[in-house]
C-alpha cells in the first residue's frame, strides 16, 4: 500500500469553513486550529471535504471486497478479464492463523497451536497451487480470462486505486482500523491512518480526541 498522491492540508478545511462569512487563510494559527477541533466535535463534516489522498492498494480480493463496500470514495481495480490474474495469493503468518471465540457480533481471536498454524499455511498453499494450475490450464486452452477466473479463491491478490477525501477516510478508519475489524484490512486501514496524520495534522489530532468518530 502506498499513498500515490495527495491534495490535502488542514488550512483546506479551515477555508472550506470560513467561506461562510467569506473570509481565506494563507496561513493556520491557533484560532483556526480550535476551529478544526469545533467543526470535529459538532460534526460539522463538509468543511473535511475538500482535499483528496489517492492511494495504491494491492490487498487480497477478501480484503478488497470489505474496502469496496465504503461507497464515498473512487476506485478502479485490476482487471482479471483484460489481464492474466497473478499467482500470489495470502498465506498468513502463522501468529495470525486464529480461531474465533464468542458469539456472532462479539468474537474474540486467539492464537491457534503451532501445529494448527502450519496446517492450515499449508493447506490454503495446496488450494492456491492447484486452483492457480487449473487456471493456467484453462486459460492455455483458450478459456476467456473472465470464466477461466471463477476457479481463484478470495485468497488472490488484487489491486486497485482509492480516492478518498478526509471525511469518508476518517469513516472508513474509524471502521475498519478498530479492533472489531478483521486483521488483515486493519492492517491496511492503519497505513492509511499514518498518512492522514502526516498531512492533516491537526484534522487528525482532532478525530482521534473525538473518540476517532468521523464528522
Ligand atoms: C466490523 C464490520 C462488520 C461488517 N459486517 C458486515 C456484514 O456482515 N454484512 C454487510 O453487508 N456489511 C458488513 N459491513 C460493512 C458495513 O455495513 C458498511 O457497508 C461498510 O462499513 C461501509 O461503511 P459506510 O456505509 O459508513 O461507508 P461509506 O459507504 O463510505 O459511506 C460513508 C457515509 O456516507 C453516508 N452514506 C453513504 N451511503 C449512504 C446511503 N445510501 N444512505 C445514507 N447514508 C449514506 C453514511 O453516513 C456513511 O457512514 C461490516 C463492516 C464492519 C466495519
Amino acid at each position: 500500500m502506498r499513498l500515490d498522491d495527495a491534495m490535502a492540508d488542514d488550512l483546506s478545511v479551515v477555508n472550506g469553513a470560513r467561506v461562510s462569512f467569506a473570509r481565506r487563510k494563507e496561513e493556520m494559527d491557533e484560532s483556526d486550529e480550535g476551529l478544526i477541533r469545533f467543526l470535529m466535535r459538532d460534526r460539522h463534516g463538509t468543511p473535511f471535504e475538500h482535499n483528496s489522498f489517492r492511494f495504491h492498494i494491492r490487498c487480497p480480493i477478501f480484503v478488497a471486497r470489505e474496502w469496496f463496500r465504503h461507497r464515498v470514495g473512487s476506485f478502479n481495480e485490476f482487471s482479471m478479464r483484460y489481464a492474466k490474474a497473478t499467482d500470489e495469493f495470502y498465506v498468513p503468518e502463522p501468529e495470525d492463523v486464529r480461531t474465533q471465540v464468542g458469539k456472532p457480533g462479539s468474537y474474540s481471536f486467539e492464537p491457534v497451536s503451532a501445529e494448527i498454524a502450519e496446517t492450515t499455511r499449508t493447506e490454503l498453499e495446496t488450494v492456491y497451487e492447484a486452483a492457480y494450475a487449473t487456471y493456467q490450464r484453462l486459460v492455455e486452452l483458450g478459456v476467456a480470462r473472465e470464466l477461466a477466473r471463477c476457479v481463484l479463491p478470495v485468497g488472490a491478490y488484487t489491486e486497485f486505486y482509492w480516492t478518498v477525501n478526509a471525511r469518508a477516510l476518517m469513516n472508513f478508519l474509524s471502521l475498519r482500523a478498530a479492533e472489531t475489524a478483521q486483521r488483515e484490512i486493519r492492517r491496511y486501514a492503519e497505513a492509511c491512518e499514518v498518512f492522514l496524520a502526516e498531512r492533516m495534522p491537526v484534522t487528525y489530532a482532532a478525530f482521534v480526541a473525538n473518540d476517532r468518530t468521523a464528522p
